[in-house]
């Protein structure tokens, strides 16, 4: 993914960091539908190789530290197949 150009930087950037969050993606519910790896702005999911219970290809974690916790993967996933759980942020502000 190519990298935004911000026209101006915040001051402080340096000091602020995101919250990361935890992806689970439950084997029961996914459809292989690719909406989540598709659309995850930072690449932190692909799709696996690996054939789940409904018998279609499963979304999977590919780089859990890429996740900004934006929520969008567990919004866009039309089975309810994505969970992001909130990961302790370390900036200290
Ligand atoms: S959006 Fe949901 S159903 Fe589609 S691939 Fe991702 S986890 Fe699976
Ligand atoms: S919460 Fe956002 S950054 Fe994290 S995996 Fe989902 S879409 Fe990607």
């Amino acid at each position: 993914m190519a990298k935004t150009k911000l026209w101006r930087k915040p001051f402080d950037a340096a000091q602020k960091t995101t919250a990361p969050g935890k992806v689970l993606i439950d084997r029961e519910r996914c459809k292989g539908c690719g909406f989540c790896t598709e659309f995850c702005p930072t690449g932190a999911l692909k799709m696996s190789d690996e054939i789940g219970p409904k018998g279609y290809l499963l979304a999977r974690v590919e780089d859990e530290s890429k996740c900004l916790n934006c929520g969008l993967c567990e919004i866009i996933c039309p089975e309810f197949g994505v969970h992001v759980i909130p990961q302790k942020n370390e900036s200290k502000d």
